[in-house]
């Protein structure tokens, strides 16, 4: 059975090349974080490798030392892989020397299995040196030898490396699929699958890490409780807050996106509930609140407060100065009319 929940496209494509014999010797994977893409890769590592009759089956040896991590013949080359090296690096890019050490192992024939896998893990990474290194090994596929390049930005990769793949595009489930696949796992309360679906945005990998971890949903509260907080706030607290943000931004961007985007989330279902779609919003469990927040405000303050907070995103993607796009963010933001 394959693992990877959704995607029925790419993997009856993958199930049709397997029956027919038919793989090619790379594969590049590409979708949002947490939409699958590693087990996905797994699972194919699995068929290729698999002893039963309906691979992959999950169960045989070979499957569940995939599982596991524990295949000779299954390596996945990453940011944080060990390679062949005792210690366990942090890196900033994926080196030559990790290519490399693919490469001679690539040579070898297959130790247990009947196929290498190669699994590159954000692929986008890969340093230049890297790429054009990999780029050699792509063209001149050897026999049982399989590579699978993962990636959630595909615009950072070489043309050159993507012409030499197969090209497998992941998208987000629907809210539904997320639900139902949580709901299925078992442990997770209704209510709080319900609610992980939504936040989600289709990204079952987040939801499952955020039924594990409740400092995420924690987090998430602090960070409605500060926006809450802040809509209310004089011009100067909000310039404050503008400022912290922007410090933040500049030791870490992830964190401030993602609050950014928790916004975008608020001011989105602010606009459901004032048109009376308040079944189909994201935070269901603050649609309380939202619906008495969406009263003091017009449809058309909410409208524009959202395409501020777009412009701001795509300002700092473009490396304007966080403070100043921050602080005029702060300005839009409009105020409740009370009464
Ligand atoms: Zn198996």
């Amino acid at each position: 059975m394959w693992q990877v929940v959704g995607q029925t496209k790419v993997v009856s494509l993958l199930q049709h090349s397997l029956e027919r014999q038919a793989l090619t010797h790379a594969y590049l994977l590409i979708g949002p974080p947490h939409t699958g893409k590693m087990t996905l890769a797994l699972n194919l590592a699995q068929a290729l490798n698999c002893e039963a009759d309906e691979p992959p089956c999950g169960e045989c040896t070979s499957c569940q030392k995939i599982a596991s991590g524990k295949h000779a013949d299954v390596q996945i080359i990453g940011l944080t892989s060990e390679g062949n090296s005792t210690e366990a690096k942090s890196r900033t890019e994926i080196s030559i020397d990790q290519i490399r050490q693919m490469q001679h192992s690539a040579g070898l024939p297959p130790f247990e299995g009947r196929y290498k896998v190669f699994i590159i893990d954000g692929a986008e990474f890969l340093s230049n040196e890297a790429a054009n290194c990999l780029l050699k090994t792509l063209e001149e596929p050897e026999g049982k030898v399989t590579f699978i390049l993962l990636t959630a930005n595909e615009r950072l990769l070489p043309a050159t490396v993507i012409s030499r793949c197969q090209r497998l595009g992941l998208s987000p489930l629907a809210t539904a699929e997320v639900e139902a696949a949580l709901n299925r796992r078992g442990g997770i309360e209704l209510e709080k699958a319900k609610l992980l679906a939504r936040l989600s945005h289709g990204c079952l990998g987040w939801a499952i890490s955020a039924a594990l971890d409740t400092g995420l949903l924690q987090q998430r509260t602090e960070r409605i409780d500060k926006l809450l907080n802040i809509i209310n706030a004089d011009y100067e607290e909000r310039f404050t807050y503008a400022n912290q943000l922007a410090t933040q931004f500049r030791q870490s961007r992830g964190g401030v996106q993602e609050i950014l985007n928790l916004w975008l989330d608020w001011w989105r279902d602010l606009m459901l509930v004032k048109v009376g779609c308040g079944d189909i919003i994201t935070n269901v469990d603050f649609k309380t609140t939202l619906v008495k927040v969406a009263r003091d405000y017009s449809l058309a303050q909410i409208k524009n407060f959202i395409n501020s907070i777009r412009e701001a995103e795509e300002q700092l993607r473009q490396n304007a100065n966080p403070r100043l796009v921050l602080e005029v963010l702060m300005l839009d933001m409009p105020r409740r009319n009370h009464g």
